[in-house]
């Protein structure tokens, strides 16, 4: 369902690199919304500003000027302590490389989110296991990331993104790293996934085959973000 509030708004957002002459406008007044429920891609060549993109509207980044809202909060001027309490609860992110904890199981990567949150370590494993079995890979539950294979850790990444129930979830080409049959196969879990959570999601990548797949696409084009 998608209702009017947008869960993620980023309104006149600024972020450049460098100074002077050598200044690169990554982003300039640049304006989104993203509402629970919504798919939407970000596709744009390399050096764009997909990821600069992503970690501002994650809370990973301050803008230079402008303002990012979550759930209707106005981050800008909130304490790190808001902010990362934000981020943790609020948001979800899947890399490219899927940075899970190379000496903890599946089972368990899946689990930390939610211990670091307060959860009790019962819920938290009954969590994680219904999002491996989920995503069809309870099988490899107690398997290191080291004995997956690329589309099985991205999974993992997966349900540790969405372990605490976000409201958003920011992908930053998350089957970039797969062949393609196995980046269709995370994808369509990964859709699944969002489609069943009303979660919105915004995801960064090259695929134009996926990126058709989402409700709409967006793209940076001189620091705006506008339709591709
Ligand atoms: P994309 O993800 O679309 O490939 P990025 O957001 O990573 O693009 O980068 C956008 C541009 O900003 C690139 O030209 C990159 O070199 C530059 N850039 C990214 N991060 C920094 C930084 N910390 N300092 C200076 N320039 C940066
Ligand atoms: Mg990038």
């Amino acid at each position: 369902m998608i209702t009017d509030a947008p869960v993620l708004r980023l309104s006149n957002v600024d972020r450049h690199y460098g100074q002077g002459e050598t200044q690169l406008r990554i982003l300039d007044k640049a304006d989104f919304e993203l509402h629970a429920g919504e798919m939407v891609a970000l596709v744009a060549p390399s050096g764009t500003g997909k990821s600069t993109l992503l970690h501002v509207a994650g809370l990973l980044e301050h803008p230079d000027s402008g303002e990012v809202y979550v759930n209707g909060v106005a981050c800008g001027h909130l304490g790190d302590d808001r902010r990362t309490a934000i981020r943790r609860n609020e948001i979800g992110f899947v890399y490219q490389f899927h940075h899970l904890l190379p000496e903890f199981t599946a089972l368990e990567n899946i689990m930390m989110p939610q211990l670091i949150a307060g959860l009790g370590g019962k819920d938290a494993e009954a969590r994680a296991a219904m999002l491996l079995d989920y995503l069809r890979i309870g099988h490899r539950a107690t398997h290191r990331p080291a004995e997956l294979s690329g589309g099985e850790q991205q999974r993992v990444a997966i349900a540790r993104a969405v372990a605490n129930a976000p409201l958003v979830l920011l992908a930053d080409e998350p089957t970039g790293n797969l062949d393609p049959q196995t980046a269709h196969y995370v994808f369509d879990a990964l859709e699944a996934l969002v489609r069943q959570s009303g979660l919105a999601a915004l995801i960064a990548t090259h695929n134009l085959d996926l990126a058709a797949r989402m409700d709409r696409r967006v793209t940076i084009a001189e620091g705006k973000i506008v339709p591709f």
